[in-house]
């Protein structure tokens, strides 16, 4: 039998890590871009230019105020009305798709809780904001098997909008009861080393006790490896390949320079990992021994 490489913390990825975030992103944006360029008679090309300069203000390709805030979408809008009733629709559409679609991976839940059960503290660190990934937390039923989630706080809303308006379940249905949220600051995005150093430090372990796991390799496994933790390549994530997955460069809050390098198959161009879970993140548990997070002596 291979020996097992020992380690006291597991930080993951969440994003295509522990639950599936392109595949409902991709249903749910295609069915609110379908509805809004019906409702406005504005075509696709022109919304989806404007959506990418908005997403990339607000460092997020998810930001929940885009239908207030689009310029384009204004002149359908009849007097008296507001952006988001006149296209409610289209935000329903997305809602829906959204939710039908986002799911844990295979055996995430069976491997968090062996993990933990082991003593091993998990925490997550995403650079999704904060809204949007307490809302997954909840759907897909991780409270609690996540010690805590490192992001940055939720982008402000555009004046005039009331984030309560958006938030239509009552107040609890948007509290975490078990997993503790962590801000990081904002702009800090991967591979800078900064934040997971920090998460580190706080569990009071080194940097090779720590196992970090992700699906993008130039910001995941990069950022593990500049730390000097143990990488891990989440290869089961996203295929680069699916036709699909150009809408989302196409609206992507990442720089084109990040856009580009992601697709640049070159040698040299991606980090290589130490690494790899080919089908699943429950192959963690063939490679690794998990050992209480026991913080060292000073
Ligand atoms: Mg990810």
């Amino acid at each position: 039998m291979t020996e097992l490489t020992p380690v006291k913390l597991l930080v993951v990825d969440l994003d295509d890590t522990i639950w599936h975030w392109f595949d409902p992103w991709h249903k749910s944006f295609s069915a609110l871009l379908g509805g809004l360029a019906q409702l406005s008679g504005v075509p696709e090309p022109e919304l989806i230019a404007e959506i990418r300069t908005i997403h990339q203000r607000h460092g997020t390709s998810e930001y929940s105020w885009l239908v207030d805030e689009m310029e384009s979408l204004r002149d359908a809008v009849p007097d008296g009305m507001t952006p988001r009733d006149f296209y409610d629709d289209a935000l329903h559409a997305q809602n829906s798709a959204r939710r039908e679609a986002t799911k844990l991976r295979n055996g995430v839940r069976r491997t968090l809780e062996q993990v933990r059960s082991c003593g091993t503290n998990v925490v997550a660190y995403t650079e999704s904001l904060e809204f949007w990934t307490r809302w997954r937390i909840r759907t897909t039923g991780v409270d609690g098997l996540l010690d805590a989630y490192y992001s940055s706080p939720d982008h402000d809303a555009p004046i005039g909008i009331d984030p309560g308006e958006l938030r239509r379940l009552p107040h609890d249905a948007y509290i975490l009861k078990h997993t503790e949220h962590r801000h990081v600051p904002r702009g800090v995005l991967k591979p800078s080393p900064v934040v997971l150093q920090q998460i580190i430090t706080d569990h009071g372990v080194l940097p090779e006790q720590t196992v970090y796991v992700g699906d993008t390799l130039i910001k995941d496994v990069e950022m593990a490896q500049r730390v000097g933790a143990r990488d891990v390549w989440a290869a089961y994530g996203v295929n680069h390949h699916d036709t699909r997955y150009e809408l989302l460069q196409r609206v992507s809050h990442w720089t084109d320079e990040m856009v580009e390098r992601e697709q640049d198959q070159r040698p040299g161009v991606q980090p290589t990992p130490t690494f790899v879970l080919h089908n699943s993140f429950e192959e963690l548990l063939s490679i690794f021994q998990f050992l209480p997070t026991t913080k060292r002596r000073p």
